[in-house]
């Protein structure tokens, strides 16, 4: 029987269509996996090319002349531009704003060939990068809001193979990071807690959408899904803001995000993936009722009609299955099928 569910955060209905539901097996991308070169000569990523990058932001370790773990760079395509003043423009019914904006490229790794979760070294250089670009940004009047994020496969956006994530500071919030800000509010008016320690609370208790636990995260399968294999990995400890995030946190986090992106590497045979951290804007770092998490969506399925049409999403895989699933997903063979 199909079901109707509603995340409680968004107020989002999803149809969880069990009559159309497949196995979480059978959304296996059966892709070759072929490991590629570790070093591609053409790539504005590989070492020995960091002058047809544009400006280096930062390193890690920092200073180093020749060798390097992370880089992190200007986007050669960026979004939006840090010359340009954001100005707003009202007239009428329009509302405009000069393009005011970072758009960083941090690239993950020197070697071309680096998938996280088949490496012995963990993400954490990266997400140490992420948090020293976080701080720095959130410190500019002018940014109102920073997502970071990762791109992995064509159909989830990707135009460089080099593994590498992406942050955007933007000059305004968005209507949907807003509203999610409101709906956490009046929760925290209402019973005096935090929403998402709440619910996290509820599904260690429950389990049946637990992927992993670890000391300091939960990664989770939602109980209103809109796509399949879509995940949450919340910190324990409440915090709005990802700048909070203490070194022990991190390393936890890097652990644990390699063995998430290692589950569905080996469980889908490395399908495309998108993932972001959702995080307070900097104006609202501190707050008792907004929680950071990072969200992992699988590209298994595309939007559709009814999607683009409703607003609503079919999500064909029930998410205490796809939980199980990943559950029995042992990630120490990512390396043998590498
Ligand atoms: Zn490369
Ligand atoms: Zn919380």
């Amino acid at each position: 029987m199909p079901e109707l569910r509603q995340n409680y955060f968004t107020k989002e209905w999803v149809i969880i269509a069990t009559e159309r539901a497949k196995r979480p097996e059978e959304l296996v991308t059966h892709r070759t996996l072929k490991a590629p070169a570790r070093y591609v000569e053409t790539c504005p990523f590989c070492p020995g090319n960091e002058n047809k990058t544009p400006p280096e932001v930062m390193r890690v370790p920092s200073g180093a002349n020749g060798t390097w773990q992370v880089r992190v760079i200007a986007n050669k395509f960026a979004a939006l531009s840090p010359d340009i003043k954001p100005t707003r423009v009202i007239h009428r019914s329009r509302r405009s704003m000069g393009g005011f904006g970072i758009h960083d490229v941090i690239v993950e790794s020197p070697n071309h060939a680096h998938v996280t979760c088949l490496m012995t070294d963990t993400h954490v250089a990266v997400l140490r990068a992420y948090k020293a670009r976080y701080d720095a940004l959130s410190l500019d009047r002018r940014i109102a809001h920073i997502t970071i994020f990762k791109n992995h496969g064509t159909d989830a956006g990707a135009s460089l193979e080099h593994p590498h994530s992406q942050l955007i500071a933007a000059p305004v919030i968005s209507q949907q990071i807003r509203e999610r800000f409101q709906q956490a509010l009046s929760h925290y008016d209402e019973y005096g807690e935090c929403m998402f320690c709440q619910m996290v609370q509820e599904e260690l208790g429950e389990g049946k959408r637990l992927v992993i636990a670890t000391d300091h995260f939960v990664a989770l399968q939602q109980f209103a899904s809109p796509t399949p294999f879509c995940m949450h990995i919340y910190p324990r400890r409440h915090m709005a803001s990802f700048g909070d995030i203490n070194p022990e946190e991190i390393g936890d986090l890097a652990r644990v995000l390699r063995t998430i992106l290692g589950k569905l590497y080996v469980g889908l045979q490395d399908p495309d993936f998108n993932y972001s951290i959702r995080t307070a804007p900097a104006e609202y770092a501190g707050v008792k009722y907004f929680h950071w998490y990072l969200s992992i969506i699988p590209r298994l399925t595309r939007v559709a009609g009814f999607e683009l049409g409703s607003g609503m999403f079919i999500n064909t895989v029930l998410p205490e299955a796809a939980a199980e699933f990943l559950r029995n997903v042992k990630p120490e063979n990512a390396a043998r099928a590498g």
